[in-house]
């Protein structure tokens, strides 16, 4: 039995991840369940999965749920102490990170220092402390294991071992690294500036949260998830391609010195990869389809446009000038999407807010916590200011 904590249990990670333990409930019991606000689905789970813990981390959200589950032996718990807890318990064997955004870093760390199994979801951690994050997984031999669907898929193609190790050790001539291109790849460029919200979150292959939605969009999350498989796979970004695959079936690729390509395929349904993830190095069901290839009957790849993704750019920029430079990224692009998805500013201005942002941000050396969370707070308070004040 695997005691599993589910930081972010109310999201669309975390719901993926719960309907797998729940078909399999002779391997994996819940300890902790975690969300910011939403005490209503929260109270919910607890009755399905009555868990041992709760963290809900607005304080009000914790008083509700308290109220409602009083009935329950599930014991609920508050903020950042109560995410720090639930992730480094003695009993706790897996932690799922799937908080979206920077919020996710602290109690992500903590699961790391305490030595867990990690299913790293929560990308905009490892993006914005990379090479801390990575520094700590190997001083705390914590097994960190990337349930996002292309650093998965790598992970299935290259040779066991593989996290943290450099790939271009192992044969490895390159990575690369497949997105779908979001629901505007066939939009008129000039149609973009008028997009709204929910066209951005319709996507055509997932069913995902709002930010990672909006990021697909944009392809940002490409150029986050470029930064992930550079710290992931010790590689360089010269090291990784990145190839538009409409179909959403192969989910990357790893292409070997000897002229060998393995590609992972498979419906695009997150429970393949944190299925893999959970059960690792065995395999479970994971209530995913199999793969119809004769339904699909084509596989197309081409090259991503530059100038209808502004943001692959940026995020190959951020990495290029290295340290704080990706948590300038990382935050600017947090405040840009949430800014979007309240309509205050336009999708295309997006890319515009986030290059102002770095361009007018001093970065430095990452190599610590401190360093990193100022360079995000600080990123964050002036892409607030330049919409604010119309500039950008
Ligand atoms: P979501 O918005 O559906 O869920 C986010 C979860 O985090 C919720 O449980 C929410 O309560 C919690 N949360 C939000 N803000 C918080 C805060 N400030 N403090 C504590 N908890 C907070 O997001 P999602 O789509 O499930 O994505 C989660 C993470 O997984 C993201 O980092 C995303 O990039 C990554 N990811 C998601 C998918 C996907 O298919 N959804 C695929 C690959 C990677
Ligand atoms: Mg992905």
């Amino acid at each position: 039995m695997r005691q599993v904590t589910i930081l972010g249990a109310t999201g669309s990670i975390g719901q993926s991840t719960l309907d797998i333990i729940a078909r399999h409930r002779d391997r994996f019991t819940l300890y902790a369940l975690t969300a910011n606000s939403s005490h209503v689905k929260m109270q919910q789970l607890c009755r399905q999965f009555e868990p041992r813990f709760v963290v809900m981390s607005e304080a009000d959200s914790a008083e509700h749920l308290r109220a409602a589950i009083a009935d329950l032996p599930t014991e609920v718990l508050v903020g950042e102490a109560g995410l720090a807890q639930v992730a480094a318990a003695g009993e706790v064997d897996v932690v799922v990170a799937a908080i979206v955004g920077a919020a996710g870093l602290i109690p992500t760390l903590a699961a790391i220092r305490a030595g867990k199994r990690v299913l790293l979801a929560n990308k905009e951690s490892l993006v914005m402390a990379g090479a801390l994050f990575m520094d700590e997984v190997r001083l705390h031999q914590a097994e960190l294991l990337p349930v996002d669907s292309e650093h998965n898929a790598i992970f299935q193609c290259l040779p066991p071992g593989g996290i943290g190790q450099p790939a271009l050790e192992s044969g490895v001539a390159k990575i690369i690294l497949t997105g779908s291109g979001g629901p505007f790849r066939d939009v008129d460029i000039e149609q973009l500036e008028n997009v709204t919200p929910e066209q951005a979150c319709d996507h055509p292959n997932w069913d995902m949260g709002p930010k990672i939605s909006v990021d697909s969009a944009t392809m940002m999350n490409k150029g986050l998830e470029m930064i992930e498989a550079c710290w992931l796979f010790a590689v360089d970004q010269s090291d990784i391609e990145i190839l538009l695959h409409r179909q959403s079936i192969v989910h990357s690729m790893v292409s070997y010195l000897d002229g060998s390509v393995i590609a992972q395929l498979g419906n695009p349904d997150m429970r393949t990869p944190i299925a893999n993830a959970l059960s690792w190095p065995e395999r479970i069901d994971s209530g995913v389809e199999p793969l119809n290839l004769l339904q699909v009957s084509q596989l197309d790849f081409t090259l991503a446009d530059e100038a209808r993704y502004p943001c692959l750019a940026l995020a190959r920029t951020a990495w290029h000038r290295g340290g704080t430079c990706m948590a300038v990224l990382n935050a600017a692009n947090e405040v840009a999407v949430e800014q979007f998805l309240q309509r205050n500013i336009s999708f295309m201005e997006i890319p515009r807010l986030i290059s102002k942002v770095m361009e007018l941000s001093s970065t430095g050396p990452a190599d610590n916590l401190d360093l990193v969370l100022r360079a995000d707070a600080a990123a964050r308070a002036m892409a607030h200011e330049l919409v604010a004040s119309g500039a950008r």
